[in-house]
């Protein structure tokens, strides 16, 4: 009989939500028309229209308006564009990034010249207090960039706090809000965020389709010239199907987020088996508000890499850290910079739930991790 197929790997992408199925077919099962929502012709303006709708939808996630909306291919591009045009637009000023987020945004210290890192402490919480020393001896800082929510640890940041505290100092505020959007309430003007990427498959949206936020006049980020799309901001095709099931996926979180809000007790019931289990465990950011659906943890006696491949080996999915790193075992970055030795950092798993996650997938992940340790514990 074939094993039931666990997937607990929602931060690394997500199901397709049916939604945004329902949006897309329709838009794709008609062989015989095409949107390219520049061209004048009623396909043309059949598929700005998806692309309007969306564009409302995306926007109301987020407390937006329309017109703040980008669509671009997500959030890599949507970090990228933001780190290349600070970095060209004022190269005699730093940018600020907090340590341990994504690569789409720690990559920028080997690719920029001009970029330094703030430290973050032991939960993965920006420090404030040295963000404002570094401001206030350093007078000329463009950009501080940080992440709503850590894709591994699920740790959310004082995002209100650091905006402030940029904005007191003359400096924009860039949030990386891919892993919160959909997760948490997100507010990018009550928040005072001046840019916000998001990403649609991390939501339920199909995958290469996202959106950069903007929330400020007189800056117009930007990394591809050619067409006028994007209000002149992302040149190429629109991608209508992929933008339309993001629209919709983001309606479907949004109207879904305070059911979501219950996946926190699925992730408390499976830390408290995880410590009864495995007394040992060391469960990361745990002392600081996170993301619901996120579990992130390191057992330092047990090789974590042969965990995930026995859980494979039973089609359970989970991850170790962030995907991109997850082909070659690396330790986590973020663990690093939150001050976790070797050991720790190389030894940790995640767990992430999302919108079709049911209480009996972690009733199964647990049977199976109990076996799996137990055989571990007898080698
Ligand atoms: N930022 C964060 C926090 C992420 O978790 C990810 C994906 O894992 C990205 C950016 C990159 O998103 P995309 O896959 O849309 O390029």
């Amino acid at each position: 009989m074939e094993k039931e197929h666990i997937y607990l790997d929602y931060n690394a992408t997500s199901p397709l939500h049916p939604q945004a199925w329902e949006v897309m077919k329709d838009i794709l099962s008609d062989n015989k028309v095409a949107y390219n929502a520049s061209s004048v012709h009623y396909f043309g303006r059949k598929g700005q229209g998806h692309i309007e709708k969306a564009r409302k939808q995306v926007a109301k996630l987020v407390g937006a308006n329309a017109n703040q909306v980008i669509f671009n291919s997500g959030a890599t591009e949507g970090n990228n564009t933001i780190l290349l045009h600070f970095a060209q637009t004022y190269p005699d000023e730093t940018i600020l990034i907090a340590s341990g987020q994504h690569p789409s945004i720690m990559e920028s210290l080997n690719i920029l010249g001009n970029v330094r890192t703030i430290p973050i402490d032991e939960n993965g919480i920006v420090k404030l207090d040295k963000l404002e020393e570094i401001l206030s001896k350093d007078t000329k800082v463009s950009l501080i960039s940080c992440s709503y929510a850590n894709n591994e640890t699920g740790a959310l940041q004082n995002i209100l706090e650091l905006s402030s505290l940029a904005h007191k100092y003359g400096v924009l505020f860039h949030c990386d809000g891919v892993q919160a959007a959909g997760k948490v309430p997100i507010n990018i003007k009550e928040s005072d965020i001046d840019f916000l990427t998001i990403s649609s498959h991390k939501i339920g949206g199909p995958q290469g389709v996202g959106a950069l936020i903007l929330n400020i006049c007189g800056q117009s980020p930007s990394l591809l010239f050619g067409g006028g799309q994007e209000s002149y901001l992302r040149a190429g095709t629109q991608n209508t199907a992929g933008i339309a099931g993001f629209g919709a996926s983001a309606d479907a979180a949004l109207s879904g987020l305070d059911e979501y809000q219950e996946l926190g007790k699925l992730r408390d019931k499976l830390e408290s088996n995880l410590k009864e289990i495995s007394p040992e465990i060391i469960i990361h950011s745990k002392r600081v508000p996170r993301i619901p659906n996120t579990s992130f943890f390191s057992i330092k006696s047990m090789n974590a890499q042969n965990i995930l491949i026995a859980l494979d080996l039973e089609v359970i999915a989970i991850s170790n850290g962030s995907a991109c790193s997850s082909g070659s075992v690396k330790p986590s970055s973020t663990l690093k910079a939150m001050g976790c030795d070797e050991e720790t950092a190389s030894n940790s798993l995640r767990i992430s739930m999302g919108w079709a996650t049911k209480e009996s997938d972690i009733d199964r992940f647990l049977h199976e991790w109990k076996k799996i340790i137990k055989r571990i514990n007898r080698a």
